[in-house]
């Protein structure tokens, strides 16, 4: 497989992404299956898995007994 952006080659391997559910909050998902990019660091995901992340994001609640606790940076001048 070639990336579709700039036709570098694909390495497989696992990554943690950060998907927002529709009210904005955001969840980690950690040890994502994926291609990416070696020149450009484009990501690719399998379709079955991203269905199992939208499935996960539509629930209205997200069970998980790990949290992630992240600084808030504010940039307003
Ligand atoms: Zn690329």
């Amino acid at each position: 497989m070639k990336c579709f952006e700039c036709g570098g080659e694909m390495i497989n391997k696992n990554d943690g992404i950060v998907f927002y559910k529709k009210d904005k909050s955001p969840v980690y998902f950690e040890d994502i299956p994926l291609n990416e990019c070696v020149q450009c660091g484009e990501k690719y995901i399998d379709g079955h898995v991203t269905e199992k992340i939208s499935n996960i994001l539509k629930a209205d609640k997200i069970e998980s007994e790990r949290h992630l606790v992240i600084p808030i940076i504010s940039m307003a001048a």
